[in-house]
């Protein structure tokens, strides 16, 4: 009896899906990859292919940085004329347009001269010595031009008018990880998954082991340490949104990325880091700025209307929560 137990015992092994991991950067960010792959699968191969679709999204569509991505051709476009969205692009602006209008603008991606003219993206990358506050007369010049109500979107084609310009920073991580997910649905040798694209991060399938996902949520004023870890299952997305992101310090004040459009100075809620968890990665990414912006109570209410979790971290270090986020938050 002993050997067809051990080789029974062999084969059930060898059927068990293999862990693999792969840490590259793509849209500007860190992309760290974890798969459980069947035994013999091409894990290069997957791990290349969704790094490629990071890179064609932002460079196709999301990037404003390229003149002849969407997001270039409709800022190009300002004023002059509409420009057709791709499928996905329009139902995701869509979300995002909503999201903005239930925020009351918090969220707004007309923002796009007055985050260039701040330019933090830049100065957090290099450190902010040099880095000077922008005049307030050139604030409230660009602010001028922004207002997502002014947007038209119709029938796959967006209009928007002069001097208008797109940023779709504070949604481009969340639809990248909607994108990957529909990406894994296809993978037949792909049985679980969780991928982190900068703050945001996907989970997908199962783990061998039945056990859940668990993705950390970063502490704003520890680095390397989590103030909590959430324990998920498969088919969710989890966006961050903090201050200690993308900012500098300059005569004691923190200038960070996140911006109020209502003052076009980095947003002052008392908030340093909001988490949102959804099946939408899109919805995720574009509620954690809308919460930032908005600040605790607000915050919680728009998360609450939209039936996902949030864990908000005010500048006190107090940890404010949906009611369904202690049932899979564990803080640390
Ligand atoms: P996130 O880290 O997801 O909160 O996104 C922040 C990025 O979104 C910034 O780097 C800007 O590109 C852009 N952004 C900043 N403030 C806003 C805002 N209030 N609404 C929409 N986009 C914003
Ligand atoms: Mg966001």
């Amino acid at each position: 009896m002993l050997i067809p137990v051990l080789i029974w015992g062999l084969l059930g092994c060898s059927r068990q899906p293999e862990k693999i991991t792969c840490t590259d950067t793509a849209m500007g960010t860190v992309l760290q990859q974890t798969l459980y792959v069947s035994p013999g699968t091409d894990g290069g191969k997957i791990f290349s292919e969704m790094k490629y679709l990071l890179e064609d999204l932002e460079k196709r569509e999301l990037s404003w940085r390229e003149t002849d991505s969407l997001v270039g051709i409709i800022n190009t476009s300002a004023g002059k004329e509409s420009v057709e969205l791709t499928a996905p692009l329009e139902s995701e602006l869509d979300l995002v347009l909503e999201v903005g209008k239930r925020s009351k603008g918090a969220l707004d991606i007309t923002l796009g001269k007055v985050c260039r003219l701040w330019n933090l993206d830049h100065w957090a990358q290099i450190g902010g010595e040099d880095f000077c506050v922008p005049k307030q007369e050139e604030i409230e010049k660009f602010l001028v031009h922004t207002g997502a109500e002014e947007i038209r979107l119709k029938e796959g084609k967006i209009e928007i008018p002069e001097n208008m310009e797109l940023d779709l920073g504070a949604v481009g991580k969340g639809i990248a990880c909607d994108r990957l997910q529909e990406y894994l649905q296809e993978q037949e040798n792909v049985t679980g998954a969780v991928i982190s694209v900068g703050g945001s991060v996907l989970t997908y399938g199962e783990k061998p082991d039945g056990e859940n996902w668990k993705v950390g949520i970063a502490h704003p004023r520890e680095e390397g340490n989590n103030i909590a870890v959430l324990h998920l299952e498969g088919g969710m997305c989890v966006s961050t949104s903090g201050d200690y992101e993308r900012y500098v310090q300059k005569e004691g004040v923190r200038y960070h990325h996140i911006l109020d459009p209502v003052t076009g100075y980095p947003a002052d809620a008392g908030l340093v880091s909001v988490t949102i968890v959804s099946e939408s990665g899109c919805l995720s990414d574009a509620l954690s700025t809308a919460c930032f912006v908005l600040g605790k109570e607000e915050g919680l209410a728009l998360a609450e209307s939209y039936g996902v979790q949030a864990l908000l971290v005010d500048s006190a270090l107090g940890i404010f929560m949906t009611e369904g986020m202690d049932k899979i938050a564990v803080l640390e």
